[in-house]
């Protein structure tokens, strides 16, 4: 049986090309309870990513008006992009029990322990080698050769930040790697403090004692 709860934040980060993305499709999925973050970004889609799925692009006139309104949980600049987390649609699903699934940069995973951190599990994602990371990224295909380069150069940054992760996974494998996720989402989802009617439930069990 299952207690109604609240949803878990389950947060992904890695640096480029380490597999985040790859590890939160094939989670996505298999687990029909998890709801994906969309983001807003005004980075240039790429072929393979559609709109409204990946992310909401935005020009950066649209991105400093949401901002400025609020509108967004958490943003940040990322490889000379602005990336940021719609309110709405995370608070939605929240109180409605779905888990979610972040992706997003260590400045994202700060803010978001900011406000959350009782809602929150981190997982940060590393590559196996720098080697195997630049070929994951050449083999992507998406980029062009100038942005692989930068997006290599920040995995330094992003990797300066694996501490401030609860979990850490190292990507050799996508299949055991996505188990991985998935068990320690299934861990989260039976933390105590989000079990809501733990206490009735426990006191029934008890009142059971009671009348045998
Ligand atoms: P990837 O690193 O190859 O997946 O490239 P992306 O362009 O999809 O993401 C670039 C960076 O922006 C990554 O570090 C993401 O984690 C980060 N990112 C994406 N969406 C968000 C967001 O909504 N907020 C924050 N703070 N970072 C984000
Ligand atoms: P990120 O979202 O972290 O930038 P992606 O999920 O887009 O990374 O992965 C980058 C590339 O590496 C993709 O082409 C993906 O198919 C490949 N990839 C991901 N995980 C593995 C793995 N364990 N072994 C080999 N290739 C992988
Ligand atoms: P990409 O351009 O390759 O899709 O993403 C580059 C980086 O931006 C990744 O590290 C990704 O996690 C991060 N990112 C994507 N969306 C967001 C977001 O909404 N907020 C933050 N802070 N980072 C994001």
């Amino acid at each position: 049986m299952e207690f109604q709860r609240r949803g878990v934040m389950l947060v992904i980060a890695s640096p480029s090309g380490a597999g985040k993305s790859s590890i939160s499709r094939a989670l996505f999925a298999q687990d029909p309870n998890i709801r994906l973050s969309v983001s807003v970004t005004t980075r240039a889609r790429r072929t393979d990513e559609v709109e409204g799925t990946h992310y909401y692009f935005v020009d950066v006139p649209t991105f400093n008006r949401m901002r400025a309104d609020g509108e967004l949980l958490e943003w940040a600049q990322v490889h000379d992009n602005f990336y940021g987390t719609p309110r709405a649609r995370v608070e939605e699903q929240l109180a409605a029990g779905h888990d979610i699934l972040f992706d997003v940069d260590y400045q994202g995973t700060l803010q978001l322990y900011e406000k959350s951190r009782s809602d929150m599990v981190t997982v940060f994602i590393l590559p196996p080698t720098i080697k195997e990371l630049r070929a994951r990224l050449e083999r992507r295909a998406q980029d062009s050769v100038g942005t692989i380069e930068k997006r290599l150069r920040n995995a330094k940054i992003e990797m300066a930040h694996y501490s401030e992760y609860d979990y850490i996974i190292i990507n050799d494998d996508l299949e055991a790697s996505t188990q991985k996720v998935r068990s320690i989402l299934a861990a989260a989802r039976l933390a105590r403090q989000r079990l809501g009617q733990l206490d009735n439930f426990v006191k029934d069990l008890q009142n059971q004692i009671d009348s045998l």
